[in-house]
């Protein structure tokens, strides 16, 4: 088969300024850092972006007192309808800024354009309006009337989806009261301080929300910091395991969301031609860099050979390259490290035994590339099949039986998601009862919306973002004997 060759169709940089330095935002400015700055580069061309500051203790020390001194002073005792003002204001600048934003996303982590324009920035928008409705409704939290908010939130977000998870930290912590400090990942912090110069904007008092930079000590510093209340991470499992090491034995709370391993199982009856975009979008959205990607593809045994074969000339139509270009399907993976990790735990796969069969793409010859790969053939036991590759590589099993499809896919020690395709809705509903998984998506995969709740089981993590149950993160009851600095909410009160 020939396919029409595209034009290409570059997004504009122009309405994006970069300055040369970014410094740390701390108490509504840009501070030095007083560490050393760091590069952050575009990994598809291995561009200099810009530098980046590092925070240092002593950074992360001033930057939790001015949350602590703004939660005191400001946003605790600020009417609730005031700060939901506050987040629906962040929320419109986002969509007035949003071209620009997805093109700095797209630009510093590599994602195609077209998922950061049409996914990623509008669900930024999306929960901070969502959160903002939430402000002056906390009695329906489920937490009974007047819940309180904790006090200083520390907040960990990775590199996959940067401005979205700086979303799903930041909306619901002001929401409820709290103030911040967070830190984005090291190879993609630009949009975070871009979202700070939006606070500036918005008029934000000053210290409701820190941004500082830098690398995992700079991480695991403000976690140790004593003054914090709360801790959220959104990272690895082994970062996570170490998190809540440190956090416990302390009164900080905290909120975990980890790896996964998803299953995204298709039965016989499943409609073929949605389900093939179904697993495409699952494991192939934004490189398979995503933690509840389905990676795991349970495909019952008798439609095993159309699926792949389907699914094979599909995946000869993806066009992998440009991340600025609008008709990019497949951008660039994060970093070197993340393209190393990859193509060691494909070799392992080869190595185990199962089928490798990657599309032809052209490569560039700089940046960080990995063609859509699927392996055929794997084991339970395979590592392929159960560590998370964060890529996109996808594992093929079979299945004969219901029974045998829900007991593979609970064979894992993650628990974030999983995909059910079929047309029959009892048969959906008693698979999606029986999973171990945070969030069940049937005849669809990867949506994502405010109102609905995500988080994991097992080494997936604990702790709910998105929705209501978002809210319980960061509120407790008012009868709680919480560790609580509750001068100013006894003065004010969180309304
Ligand atoms: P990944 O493996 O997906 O890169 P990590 O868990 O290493 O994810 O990183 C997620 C976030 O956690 C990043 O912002 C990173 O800087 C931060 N981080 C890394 N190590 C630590 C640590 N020991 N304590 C706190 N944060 C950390």
């Amino acid at each position: 088969m020939t396919f029409l060759d595209y034009a290409a169709a570059p997004e504009s940089r122009a309405l994006l300024t970069l300055r040369s330095e970014y410094g740390l935002f701390i108490n509504g400015e840009f501070v030095a850092g007083g560490g050393a700055p760091f590069a952050t580069i575009s990994p598809a061309t291995e561009e200099h972006l810009t530098s980046i500051a590092t925070a240092t203790e002593e950074d992360i020390a001033t930057a939790v007192a001015a949350a602590r001194r703004a939660y005191d002073t400001v946003w605790s005792r600020m009417p609730a309808r005031d700060r939901g003002k506050y987040l629906y204001r962040i929320a419109r600048l986002v969509q007035e800024r949003s071209r620009e934003l997805a093109v700095a996303e797209s630009l510093d982590n590599g994602k195609p354009i077209k998922e950061s324009r049409d996914v990623d920035i509008p669900l930024v928008a999306a929960w901070f309006f969502s959160y903002a409705g939430w402000a002056d409704k906390l009695d329906y939290a489920g937490l009974g009337a007047n819940p309180r908010s904790l006090g200083v939130a520390a907040q960990i977000i990775p590199w996959n989806f940067p401005l979205l998870m700086l979303a799903w930290k930041i909306a619901p912590a002001l929401a409820t009261g709290n103030t911040v400090v967070l830190k984005p990942a090291e190879t993609t912090s630009l949009t975070a301080l871009l979202f700070a110069e939006i606070l500036q904007q918005a008029e934000l008092p000053p210290g409701v929300v820190n941004i500082i930079t830098g690398a995992g000590a700079t991480g695991a510093a403000l976690v140790a910091h004593e003054d914090v209340d709360k801790v959220a991470f959104t990272g690895s499992t082994e970062v996570g395991r170490s998190i809540a090491r440190q956090v416990a034995g302390t009164s900080k709370r905290l909120t975990l969301e980890l790896g996964g391993k998803a299953a995204n199982i298709v039965f016989d009856d499943a409609p073929l031609d949605e389900a093939i975009e179904g697993i495409v979008n699952g494991i192939f959205f934004n490189q398979g860099q995503v933690c509840c990607a389905g990676s795991r593809l349970l495909v019952q045994e008798n439609i095993h050979d159309e699926v792949i074969e389907r699914l094979q000339s599909r995946l000869a139509t993806l066009r992998l390259g440009d991340p600025l270009d609008k008709n990019t399907d497949i951008g660039a993976l994060n970093s070197r490290e993340q393209l190393e990790r990859i193509t060691e735990l494909a070799a392992v796969g080869e190595a185990e035994g199962a089928q490798r069969w990657s599309s032809v793409c052209d490569i560039p010859t700089t940046g960080f590339w990995f063609a859509p790969t699927i392996f055929t053939g794997v084991h339970t036991s395979s590592r392929i099949a159960r560590e998370e590759i964060f890529g996109p590589v996808l594992s093929v099993l079979t299945f004969r039986t219901t029974a045998e499809a829900i007991a593979k896919a609970n064979n894992t020690p993650y628990g974030l998601s999983a995909g059910i395709w079929s047309e029959k809705g009892s048969r959906v509903l008693a698979v999606a009862d029986a999973l171990r998984a945070g969030v069940v998506w049937a005849n669809t995969f990867n949506r994502f919306d405010p109102t609905s709740p995500f988080g994991g089981y097992k080494e997936s993590g604990y702790g709910r973002e998105g929705g209501r149950h978002g809210l319980a993160a960061y509120l407790t009851a008012s009868g709680d004997n919480a560790p609580l600095r509750t001068a100013a909410e006894t003065q004010g009160g969180v309304q």
